[in-house]
């Protein structure tokens, strides 16, 4: 991804769209049980970003306590409750966009996973990854 790139995303519905300006500094899956049970699968992908570099239009809806970590929070489309993006106290003035908002996801280059320890068998997708049983640096 070009340091130029933009990036456009929005919820289901159409209601939401961001946009994120210059590259992500970092692109990992995290497999902690809250972004299981949110996704209804085995890990969620996120492209982390300086907050201001992502514009948003659109209402949402704010949900705090949310991550393997306990302080996150995240932000959800109102109508078709589609997680869009997230922020965490432990980064603070980062947004993490979730990758299946993205209209074009194939840009998605992880390369690192988090929560492995919540990691279920059967999810082989961070397989080739640096993994983190929890947080780098825990
Ligand atoms: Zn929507
Ligand atoms: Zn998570």
């Amino acid at each position: 991804m070009h340091s130029h790139a933009m990036l456009t995303g929005g919820c289901r519905c159409g209601g939401v769209r961001y946009r994120a300006t210059g590259a992500p500094e970092f692109q990992g899956l995290c497999h902690c049980r809250d972004c299981q049970r949110l996704s209804g699968g085995g890990h969620v992908g996120f492209l982390c970003f300086p907050s201001d570099a992502v514009a948003v239009e659109g209402e949402t809806i704010l949900r705090k306590g949310i991550g393997g970590s306990g302080r996150g929070e995240r932000r959800y489309c109102p109508t078709c409750l589609s997680q869009l993006f997230g922020r965490s106290e432990i980064i603070p003035g980062k947004t993490n966009i979730y990758v299946g908002s993205l209209d074009d996801n194939t840009q998605f280059r992880p390369s690192f996973a988090i929560f492995v320890r919540s990691r279920p068998p059967w999810d082989t997708s961070s397989a080739e990854l640096q993994c983190f049983e929890t947080l780098p640096g825990q």
